[in-house]
């Protein structure tokens, strides 16, 4: 394997790596808060990876965004605000605005390189970040969180890198009570929440951080992502009321396409395995 065809993300601690055959680097920097790098691959379409790690691929990317929005979409009883903390990329913002409930959704990403890159090499991603219900800001959703007005959002989406440098504060029970205090009565917050697999740990301790700041009622959904370390990739959805049954019937007759989402995929989804039972007590 020629070291110079291939992009790897290696994770050490886990002694796994994953590559994709690559054309060609099509771009790098260090931005302000992150080196970012865009790949022309062989197989997978375009390619964005931050500080070493896969972001998006052109190929993969609808398994991540479908789940990260449509599932907590479907059961907020009548989601009309939603907020993305991260997400520079903007495939989540454009799932969210397939729900016609929505009236405003602001993408909160502590990066604007992010997003100017992907409007170049993801353009199907940004297509909707001119829809006059989207709001884009490039600062950091902790103090957005930390400043926003009591009751301002119905769902939160935690589309963050991994707890690392910008998004560590992202995971810890201080942000999450910020959430608690600004989401509204059946207010939902979904985080992005790495591989039961390899971070069975990192979702005890964020699952406990939740509880503690009130968001104590949690469901983790599974899905596949192959370009995520282990494939295997997780979204847990935190309220502070009870979770009862998603929408089916309104996800039954979504007005929108999806191309991994559906009422069946769903149910799956909530399907928990035996050892994340045992883990944690389900
Ligand atoms: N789905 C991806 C994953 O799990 O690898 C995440 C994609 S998205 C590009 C992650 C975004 O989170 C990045 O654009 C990064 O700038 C943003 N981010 C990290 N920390 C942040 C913070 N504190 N506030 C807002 N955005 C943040």
């Amino acid at each position: 394997m020629n070291p110079s065809e291939w992009f790897t993300e290696q994770v050490p601690s886990a002694g796994t790596a994953f590559s994709l055959k690559i054309k060609q680097k099509l771009h790098e920097e260090q931005s302000d808060f992150q080196f970012l790098e865009i790949y022309e691959t062989e197989t997978f379409g375009n390619l964005m990876v931050i500080d070493g790690c896969t972001m998006v691929s052109t190929r993969d990317n609808f398994f991540y965004h479908e789940m990260m929005s449509h599932p907590a979409l479907y059961t907020h009883p009548n989601p009309k605000r939603v907020w993305i903390i991260g997400g520079g990329d903007c495939g989540t913002l454009r799932e969210v605005l397939k729900h016609p409930s929505v009236e405003h959704a602001v993408q909160i990403d502590i990066d604007e390189r992010v997003t100017r890159l992907a409007e170049i090499y993801f353009p199907e991603l940004c297509e909707s970040n001119n829809d006059p219900r989207a709001e884009l800001k490039f600062i950091d959703g902790i103090k957005w969180v930390k400043d926003a007005a009591p009751n301002s959002v119905d769902i939160i989406i935690v589309d963050s890198t991994d707890p690392v440098g910008p998004a560590e504060g992202l995971f810890g029970e201080a942000f999450y009570r910020d959430c608690f205090n600004c989401l509204s009565e059946n207010g939902l917050l979904v985080q992005q929440s790495e591989s039961a697999l390899l971070h069975l740990k990192l979702i005890g301790e964020m699952r406990d951080a939740m509880s503690n700041a009130g968001l104590s009622h949690l469901q983790t959904l599974f899905f596949p992502q192959c370009l995520y370390p282990s494939g295997w990739w997780s979204a847990t959805i935190a309220s502070k009321a009870e979770l009862v049954a998603f929408r089916e019937s309104d996800c039954a007759n979504k007005p929108f396409d999806t191309i991994y989402y559906n009422t069946d995929i769903h149910k799956a989804a909530l399907a928990q395995p035996e050892f994340f039972k045992k883990a944690f007590s389900l």
